[in-house]
């Protein structure tokens, strides 16, 4: 998809701040640090619209971001931090739980995952809990360039076996820093517009 609009057009907490114009959106969730503002800025063609708003102290919002006027970016705080207390935490289980859940444009969800490294148990919990919901995910392999060329298979499948990827759910390997990937990464988004 070329790209020729993005902006931010609301922070939510709670569903009567979602936006009601019925464009279909895709969420994108991952561990805190695992490149998923710079997957978006990357995928938008903007260098900082997408801040690192997931870090511990900051509010926890839906960060809504429309595109091309015709479908939404939804950031859904970074995870992941054991240092969150647990009060905030389940603030956290609730609000992703209610727009999962409630959400009937949500589309598909993308999960970040870093390529170096195996899945974290959040990681793999985050996967099953979106899988127990019926939710179709798109699996994101953050920070490629920072393997060998040679060894991408070999991280990626190991990926798919730890988190016991269903095979229907794609996997896109990205680098935020060379734009690898970006091409295949939005023509697996767009597929799941109009479904
Ligand atoms: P977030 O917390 O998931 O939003 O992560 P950020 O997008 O803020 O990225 C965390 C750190 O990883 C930053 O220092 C980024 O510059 C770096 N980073 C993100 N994506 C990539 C990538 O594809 N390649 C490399 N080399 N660094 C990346």
């Amino acid at each position: 998809m070329k790209v020729t609009q993005s902006d931010i057009v609301i922070s939510a907490v709670k569903p009567e701040q979602y936006p009601q114009t019925g464009f279909p959106e895709v969420a994108l969730a991952g561990r805190s640090n695992v490149g998923k503002s710079s997957f978006i800025n990357k995928m938008i063609n903007r260098k900082n619209l997408a801040r690192t708003s997931s870090k511990p102290g900051k509010t926890q919002t839906l960060n809504f971001y429309v595109i091309n006027e015709m479908m939404y970016f939804v950031d859904v705080p970074g995870y992941g931090f054991a240092k969150v207390p647990k009060s905030e935490r389940d603030a956290w289980g609730r609000m992703i739980e209610t727009y999962i859940t409630t959400r009937d444009t949500l589309k598909a969800v993308i999960l970040l995952i870093d390529i170096r490294h195996d899945p974290t148990k959040d990681d793999i919990t985050m996967y099953e809990w979106l899988k127990h919901m019926g939710k179709p995910v798109i699996i994101i392999a953050t920070k490629a360039d920072k393997i060998p060329k040679g060894k991408l298979q070999k991280h990626e499948k190991a990926i798919k076996e730890k988190l016991n990827k269903d095979p229907n759910d794609p996997i896109v390997i990205f680098s935020s820093e060379t734009a690898f990937g970006k091409e295949k990464a939005w023509s697996t988004i767009e597929s799941y517009l109009k479904r």
